[in-house]
């Protein structure tokens, strides 16, 4: 869930997923979430770290 920046609409679901390795190894992998505001329609991102 995340909230739309520009009307504060929380969005339950994102329309995309996907996650991103680091170049180094150790480094954490980042679960990259695109959203779409039902209200405005703005889409925004959020980026996650994933253990
Ligand atoms: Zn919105």
């Amino acid at each position: 869930m995340a909230k739309c920046p520009k009307c504060g609409t929380e969005v339950e679901k994102p329309i995309k997923e996907w996650e991103i390795q680091p170049k180094r190894k150790k480094g954490p992998r980042v679960r990259i979430s695109l959203f779409e505001c039902p209200n405005c329609k703005t889409r925004f991102r959020t980026a996650t770290r994933v253990a």
